[in-house]
């Protein structure tokens, strides 16, 4: 049977001297609440699978829970909790789209441990944090043995729980340069709380007279990874945003996600939502 072992490094050159031995499995923890459960269900099935030790690091003593900004930029740290980040005042200011999507990840009991970094590492298509991540054009920080490296948010994700990072890459930092523009975010869950998403979006928009000067588009849980919707943004740049054209260019996202059935909602279902979820997303980046 797979033997566990724990270790929490307080400093990035213990967490590469743990990272040397090879002959485990490594896994990254944060806050717990997508990993621990997973580990649960393995453990159950674990007398049948014959597997690598596992060696589970806890990051929460890195000092990466922190937010701090400069003339251009927000730098968030990657195990900086839900709860932190709603009570922020300098996301509060700069990005209200990302206080918005986190009111609706979970409860406040799982906000308070879950982090934005395992919202992000864990890769699912329907993460709420990402959606919002990708139009504000966020960077991601992975830092392993052999140095640091930034990914841009919307090249990041390869898969269903898959990412460009490697095994021995911790996601340290998150950066959002600082807009010109608003963002909204919406979602469609099964319940009106507590509920992973059939469909979430984010838009963001810079506009000069009503008229859309630039516009990023993503919609998530449509597709194996979260969707920028490249023909969407097409029709709303250099439009007025008016209702009709608002509608109009948000059609266009069936054109552009692949969605499944799932245990949450129908492709079917998923290609009839996907527009009103972009719509509400977009109408919620230009309220003034
Ligand atoms: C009841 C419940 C409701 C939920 N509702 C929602 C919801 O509405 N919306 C939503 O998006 N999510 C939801 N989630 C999922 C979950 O809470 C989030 O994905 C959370 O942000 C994960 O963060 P964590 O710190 O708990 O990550 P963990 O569980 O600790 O880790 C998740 C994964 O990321 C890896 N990882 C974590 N941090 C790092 C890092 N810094 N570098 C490298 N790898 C890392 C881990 O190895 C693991 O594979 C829900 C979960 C529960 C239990």
């Amino acid at each position: 049977m797979r033997g566990y072992f724990y270790e929490s490094p307080d400093s990035f050159e213990k967490l590469f001297e743990v990272l040397k031995d090879n002959s485990r499995e490594i896994k990254f923890l944060a806050g717990g609440s997508d990993f621990v459960p997973r580990l649960n269900l393995e453990r159950e099935q674990a007398p049948k699978e014959n597997k690598k030790d596992l060696l589970i690091i806890n990051l929460s003593e890195l000092g990466l829970n922190t937010i701090t900004e400069n003339d251009s930029e927000v730098i968030i740290g990657a195990t900086t909790t839900f709860t932190e980040i709603q009570k922020n005042d300098i996301i509060k200011r700069e990005f209200p789209v990302l206080i918005e999507a986190i009111n609706q990840i979970a409860g406040l009991s799982v906000r308070n441990i879950a982090t934005i970094g395992g919202n992000i590492m864990n890769a699912s298509p329907a993460a709420d944090s990402v959606p919002s991540l990708v139009v504000l054009d966020a960077v991601f920080v992975l830092r392993g043995p052999e140095g640091s490296r930034n990914v841009e948010a919307k090249e990041f994700f390869t898969g269903p729980g898959r990412t460009v990072a490697k095994e021995n890459e911790v996601l340290t930092h998150i950066i959002i340069r600082k807009n010109k523009g608003f963002a909204g975010f919406n979602k469609l869950g099964r319940r009106k709380a507590e509920t992973l998403s059939v469909v979430n979006a984010a838009a963001y928009i810079e506009r000069e007279n009503n008229v859309c000067k630039v516009a990023r588009i993503a919609v998530g849980s449509v597709a194996p990874t979260v969707v920028r919707c490249k023909e969407v943004e097409e029709l709303l740049n250099g439009k007025e945003l008016t209702e009709e054209n608002i509608r109009a260019a948000s059609e266009k996202v069936v054109d552009e996600i692949s969605p499944i059935d799932d245990i949450r909602a129908s492709a079917w279902y998923r290609r009839r939502v996907a527009p009103v979820i972009v719509r509400r997303a977009i109408e919620a980046a230009i309220v003034e």
